[in-house]
């Protein structure tokens, strides 16, 4: 499958030659950059760790909305105006559904019910979501390691004056209205990272935190036991997923507002704080670049908007070049404080 299918590597375009790249990822801005790392790297060299903060149980079905999103997109038949879901979709099953007064909230598309029948599926037969993600994958013909952050319950709550909302509650159903005072991860004492994103944290020389929600999307992968230490033992480099001011799509530039007092690219790298090695700003917030590396964080100014493949594989380029300079830096930096040992 995969009309546009996008997973398999360009031939012959190597810009960080054998370098090991985990990419952090939600859904829409995550799966642009991701589609572009894919177009360089070949599967060998790119592991990506989806948020499953925004997962839920919808008419009886296991719903992952950002690991669909970002499979849909690495398999090319994501939906080119909305980003999410798959393109060409029909909603016979919803129109149904709401005939016989059914939920009708929430989008399900007749193509990608079948996602979601199967998915549910396997996981009530015991075969754990990395597994399930796996062989759905391969199935639509994307190559590169969908990693979902944990097999685990673990549901993104959003706190609000009116009490807490779940993601979809609040995303979805109230359509981001009400104000942001912060978030719980709802989960069990023992829900973890994967081995799987364990490992590949360990493989990677250095981790890409993509455009993606930095309170929704990012930090819960994040707040899994471990994962933060991780991330910060590597070279780290973040695209502000936040242009001039405003998010591209959803509401990452309201939460920004409503928590920090203010949106902006600088907030996004503030807020990932002593994570970040370097960040990726857009043209257009050129002159914010002093002040984010007040903060000790390098900084690339670079053309960030991804509407198509073309766009999403320049800022790849981009971004894999300043990994490979700040690996590199890192290792000169360890090779010269081992020679003063
Ligand atoms: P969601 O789970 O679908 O909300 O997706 P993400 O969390 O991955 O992405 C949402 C964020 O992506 C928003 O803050 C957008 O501003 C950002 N975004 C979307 N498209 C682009 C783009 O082309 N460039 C950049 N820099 N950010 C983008
Ligand atoms: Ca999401």
């Amino acid at each position: 499958m995969g009309r546009h299918g996008s997973s398999m590597p360009a031939a012959g375009s190597t810009v960080v030659g054998d370098l090991h790249i985990v990419a952090l990822a939600g859904g829409v801005g995550g799966a642009k950059l991701v589609q572009g790392l894919a177009h360089l790297l070949p599967p060998a060299q790119l592991r990506i760790i989806v948020n499953t903060g925004d997962d839920f149980e919808h008419l009886g079905l296991s719903i992952s909305p950002d690991v669909d999103t970002v499979m849909y997109t690495l398999a090319g038949l994501a939906n080119p105006e909305t980003g999410w879901g798959i393109a060409d979709e029909t909603f016979h099953c919803l129109e149904t559904l709401t005939r016989l007064g059914g939920p009708a909230w929430f989008r399900l598309g007749d193509r990608d019910l079948a996602i979601h029948l199967l998915r549910t599926e396997k996981l009530r037969a015991g075969i754990r979501l990395t597994e399930v993600t796996h062989q759905l994958a391969t199935a639509l013909g994307v190559h590169h390691a969908l990693l979902p952050m944990t097999d685990d319950p673990f549901r993104t709550m959003v706190v609000t004056p009116g009490g807490e909302l779940s993601f979809q509650e609040y995303f979805v159903h109230q359509k981001c209205r009400p104000i942001v005072q912060g978030f719980r991860w709802e989960h069990s004492d023992n829900a973890g990272p994967t081995p799987e994103v364990l490992a590949a944290l360990d493989w990677a020389d250095a981790v890409v935190v993509c455009p993606s929600n930095p309170y929704v999307s990012v930090d819960p992968i994040l707040a899994l036991h471990g994962v933060r230490d991780a991330v910060r033992a590597k070279p780290v480099v973040a695209v502000s997923p936040i242009i001039g001011g405003a998010a591209v799509k959803g509401p990452a530039a309201k939460m920004l507002q409503e928590l920090e007092g203010g949106a902006s690219a600088l907030a996004v790298a503030a807020h990932y704080g002593n994570l970040l090695s370097a960040f990726v700003l857009d043209s257009v917030d050129a002159s914010l670049a002093p002040a984010v590396r007040d903060l000790g964080v390098e900084v690339l100014v670079a053309q960030t908007l991804m509407p198509g493949l073309e766009e999403r594989v320049a800022l790849a380029r981009v971004v894999l070049t300043l990994a490979a300079s700040v690996v590199d830096g890192t290792a000169r930096f360890t090779a010269c404080a081992r020679r003063r040992d």
